[in-house]
């Protein structure tokens, strides 16, 4: 059982599969507490039902070959049965995670976007496909490459400018990767495109 927030098919929107299809699982709770944060409704898991896993997989099958689960901070909860049925089913399994919790489950894809009010755990640098910052502020520049010194050599770097301060930031992300083109730019597209 999983506390369910929300499930939709929609277009990934960020980081290195922008633009690809995917079926999104949000699951309720976090507390690793961003002042920006745009999913403030989710931090409190006992406002979603719990939900069994069976059942979303099914609805899986139904729209996507991609899978994306998202939170909240999904690491709070194990992770192990879900995923090893997304894998019987034949589906690419993806996370957002902030890291700050184990490690659980099978992943084809781990976005880690650490976050300086709680930090990720040691072990999961090294496995993360994609790292991902959310720049408020010039001094999130500091934390990103502080972060990116725990990755392994083939994880792929994007700064992503924080919504509420797009217009401030993005400009300043531009400059920084052309100076440092080991990171690449992401943009919340979905939100551009007015999708969920
Ligand atoms: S880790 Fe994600 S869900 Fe949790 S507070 Fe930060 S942005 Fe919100």
């Amino acid at each position: 059982m999983l506390p369910l927030m929300e499930e939709f098919y929609t277009i990934q929107g960020e980081g290195y599969h922008s633009g690809k299809a995917a079926y999104f699982i949000r699951i309720g709770g976090c507390d690793v507490g961003c002042h920006w944060c745009d999913v403030k409704e989710s931090w409190n898991a006992e406002l979603h039902p719990a939900t069994e896993s069976d059942i979303i997989v099914e609805n899986v099958k139904k729209y996507a070959d991609t899978v994306v689960i998202t939170g909240g901070e999904p690491l709070m909860w194990n992770m192990h049965y879900i995923t090893k049925k997304l894998q019987e089913a034949n589906i690419k399994i993806h996370i957002e995670t902030s890291g700050a919790y184990p490690l659980t489950g099978h992943w084809d894809w781990i976005c880690l976007s650490p976050k300086k009010t709680k930090l990720p755990l040691d072990k999961i640098y090294t496995k993360a496909h994609e790292l991902k910052i959310i720049i408020y502020n010039k001094n999130d520049f500091k934390f990103a490459e502080a972060q990116a010194e725990k990755v392994a050599d083939h994880c792929e770097l994007y700064l992503q400018p924080e919504w509420s301060n797009r217009e401030k930031m993005t400009p300043q992300i531009v400059d920084y990767v052309m100076q440092n083109p080991k990171w690449k730019i992401s943009l919340q597209t979905h939100k551009y495109l007015n999708i969920p």
